[in-house]
Formats: C-alpha cells, sequence, structure tokens
C-alpha cells in the first residue's frame, strides 16, 4: 500500500529570486481567475461544461508564457476541475451551502505546485523550475518518491518547500489494542469522546488572540502605504504564526493519544460539517483549527495502520445515541436528555452516537457505546495533562515539521 508523507522545508530565495517566484505566483492566479471565467461563461452560453482537459487546452490561448513550468499551470485546471466535482458530491448530499471556486485575489495567491517533479536537488540547494538553484534547510532526509513540490511564501515573509512523497511499506504500525473511540469535534470543547474525555483548547491561545486582537486594531489605524503599516503587519503575521505553531502542536499531541490508544477512529465528515456550521459559529480560527487537526489525524492513524471512518454529520447534535430519537436543544443547552433516561454532556452524546455510526463489521468484538455505563461523568483534559498522557501511552516522536 502506497502511504504519502509530507516534508516541509524552509526555503531562502535571494531577492531575485522571490521577485521570479513572485510574478509566478501571480501570472498563475491570472490563469486561474480566467480559465474559471471562461468555465462559468462556457457554461452560461452553451450550457457545456469544460473539462480538466479542455482547459489544459486553453491555457495556450490565455498566455504563451515561458516563465512559468506548463504543469503548474495544467495543476489550476485539476485545481478548479476538482472543486466543481466537490461542489456536485455535496449538492447530491443535499448540502445547500457549498459554494463553487470563486476567483481569487492576487495578494492572497501564495503557492506554487509542480506535480512529478522530475530532478530535486543540485549542490544541496533545491531544483525550483524557471527559477533556479535555491536555498534550502534541509534538516531531515527524504523518504520516498516525491510526487508534488509545493512553494510558499508565508505572511511573515518566510519561505518554504513542501514535498508529498509516497513512501511505500514505511509504516510506523502500532500493535492494536482493542478498543475503538467516537469522536465529536466541538465548539466549547476541542473534541468530546465516547470514552467520556474532553480536550480543552489550549488555553495560551486565548492570551494570544487578545493580544491579536490589539494588534490588528493597530495595524487598522495605520495609514495605508506608510511603513509604520507595513510593520504592524509584520507584527501581527508574526503573532499569527505563533498562534497557529500552538495550535499546530496541541493538534499533534491530540492525534498522537488517540492513535497510540485506539485502533478505530470514528469522526465526522468535516467537508460536511463545515458547510453545514452557522454562520456566526464558523469562527475561521475555529475552522482551521479542525481541518488541520483531522489532517493530521488521518496522517497519524495511516501511518500506524489505524482505521479512520468519516460519518455524515447530519443530527449528530440532536440525535440520541441510546435509543434514536430525535432532541432538539438549542446551543447554550449543554446536556443531552433524553426520555429513554439518558442525561449527560451533548457532546460526548455526539461522540457515542459517531462511533455507533461508524461502527465497522470487523469491530462487532469490542464494546459499542451502548455498553459502556450510561450515566458518566466526564473528564476534562487540558494540555498539562494531556502532555502527562502522552509520555505514558508509547509516545511517537513525529515532530510538527511533517505538517504542511
Ligand atoms: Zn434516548
Amino acid at each position: 500500500m502506497v502511504h504519502q508523507k509530507i516534508f516541509k522545508f524552509r526555503l531562502y530565495p535571494s531577492n531575485e529570486q522571490r521577485q521570479m517566484i513572485e510574478k509566478q505566483m501571480n501570472l498563475l492566479c491570472y490563469v486561474y481567475n480566467k480559465l474559471l471565467e471562461m468555465k462559468r461563461e462556457q457554461y452560461k452560453q452553451n450550457k457545456k461544461s469544460l473539462s480538466e482537459y479542455d482547459m489544459n487546452k486553453l491555457i495556450r490561448q490565455i498566455t504563451n508564457t515561458k516563465d512559468v513550468h506548463s504543469q503548474s499551470l495544467q495543476n489550476l485546471s485539476k485545481r478548479i476541475s476538482e472543486g466543481y466535482k466537490l461542489f456536485f458530491a455535496l449538492r447530491k448530499q443535499g448540502i445547500k451551502k457549498a459554494g463553487l471556486p470563486r476567483f481569487k485575489k492576487m495578494e492572497n495567491y501564495k503557492s506554487i505546485t509542480y506535480p512529478q517533479p522530475q530532478s530535486l536537488f543540485k549542490d544541496n540547494k533545491l531544483i525550483v523550475p524557471k527559477v533556479g538553484l535555491v536555498e534550502i534547510r534541509q534538516h531531515r532526509k527524504l523518504l520516498g518518491k516525491t510526487k508534488m513540490l509545493t512553494i510558499k511564501k508565508m505572511p511573515t515573509g518566510k519561505w518554504f518547500a513542501c514535498f508529498v512523497q509516497n513512501c511505500d511499506g514505511k509504516y510506523d504500525v502500532l500493535p492494536k489494542t482493542g478498543k475503538v473511540v467516537g469522536i465529536d469535534l466541538g465548539l466549547n470543547n476541542f473534541i468530546a469522546t465516547s470514552d467520556n474525555e474532553m480536550f480543552e483548547h489550549p488555553k495560551p491561545l486565548a492570551r494570544l488572540e487578545k493580544r491579536r486582537k490589539m494588534l490588528n486594531k493597530r495595524f487598522s489605524k495605520k495609514k495605508r502605504g506608510s511603513s509604520n503599516k507595513n510593520n504592524a503587519r509584520i507584527k501581527l503575521a508574526r503573532i499569527d504564526e505563533k498562534i497557529s505553531n500552538i495550535r499546530e502542536n496541541y493538534n499533534w499531541k491530540v492525534a498522537n493519544y488517540l492513535v497510540n490508544n485506539y485502533d478505530g477512529i470514528c469522526i465526522e465528515d468535516l467537508q460536511i460539517k463545515n458547510m453545514m456550521q452557522n454562520h456566526h459559529l464558523a469562527k475561521a480560527i475555529t475552522d482551521v483549527s479542525w481541518g488541520d487537526f483531522v489532517g493530521k489525524l488521518s496522517y497519524k492513524a495511516e501511518s500506524a495502520g489505524r482505521k479512520l471512518v468519516k460519518i455524515n454529520p447530519r443530527n449528530t447534535s440532536q440525535e440520541c445515541h441510546n435509543c434514536g430519537a430525535i432532541v432538539k436543544k438549542e446551543l447554550w443547552n449543554r446536556t443531552h436528555k433524553c426520555t429513554c433516561g439518558i442525561e449527560i454532556d451533548r457532546d460526548i452524546n455526539s461522540a457515542k452516537l459517531i462511533l455507533n455510526k461508524g461502527l465497522l463489521p470487523e469491530w462487532q468484538d469490542v464494546k459499542p457505546a451502548e455498553m459502556i455505563p450510561l450515566q458518566t461523568t466526564h473528564r476534562k483534559i487540558g494540555l498539562q495533562e494531556l502532555s502527562r498522557k502522552q509520555e505514558d501511552s508509547s509516545a511517537m516522536a513525529i515532530g510538527s515539521h511533517l505538517t504542511c
């Protein structure tokens, strides 16, 4: 079985190289928007949908540039095409809030993808097509065959290269534990599990987020185009980076904990869940964190030989895990109280329900949620206790540098 790993290394392009890469990004953004416009127009006029192949042919009509690698350009058709496929798949499932791919703004377009790059390194530097040899700090060895290379510019001004690699048979398979778990992704708690555990949001975030708000306010008051504005922007980007580091670290810890302790993990399908979220709740921050967490969890689960089951999140906050009745409750109502006699935290109920829905036939010998005593009190787990738990279970030392 092929297993994908992501390696992320810091890049140090020279000023000249930086300008070349940015020019490519601008051009890619322009072509992306043009292709999308053509696809929309074609559909409006002839009710004909342009395929990825059709769009690839159109690229040469838009630009005959030699400054961007042809595969990076073709990757745009693929992205648009996949965006449409996802939209229709979600529509089919009755998700009305699903959106079609949208036009992108030049200033937000900060990455270039090279599918199947041929050669990667020369003289310990990264070969960037149409740019040249770029200084890279490769702090660990690549393991397999690179399927994709992405170059990214972060808002702090740092540059990164991300390698998606196929690593055949290089599994860190863990011994079986005979346990499975359901997980509810929450707003009050980070996650709740069917084993009555609640993971709190990491505490340092609250403090930093307050500071971020203050810096953001300062930033918006500075005069446009001034050097003060630029300084404030960098300060803001730095704190964003810090926040995202803490969050990523925490996400790794929780993902490791779950993968070490359970053979099977049931979770809501996030793509659908996000679409269903109420706008007031769907704070961008929470979204990013969930997506990152599920990505890390999938990654760890796969490399450890664990099963991750994704279920449709419809009704998971209302349905009773014990009797299947729909128990309507407002958001502020934290308890699930059902006529069948169940009274537990609403998130724990959801987690148990998610486990029931996701149970695979081969897990029948493990304890489903119904067998677990019903009126249980849950335990709250903060960052400190999580670290302790982490040391207890056979910790697998894969660092946060694997993320992208
Ligand atoms: Zn019930």
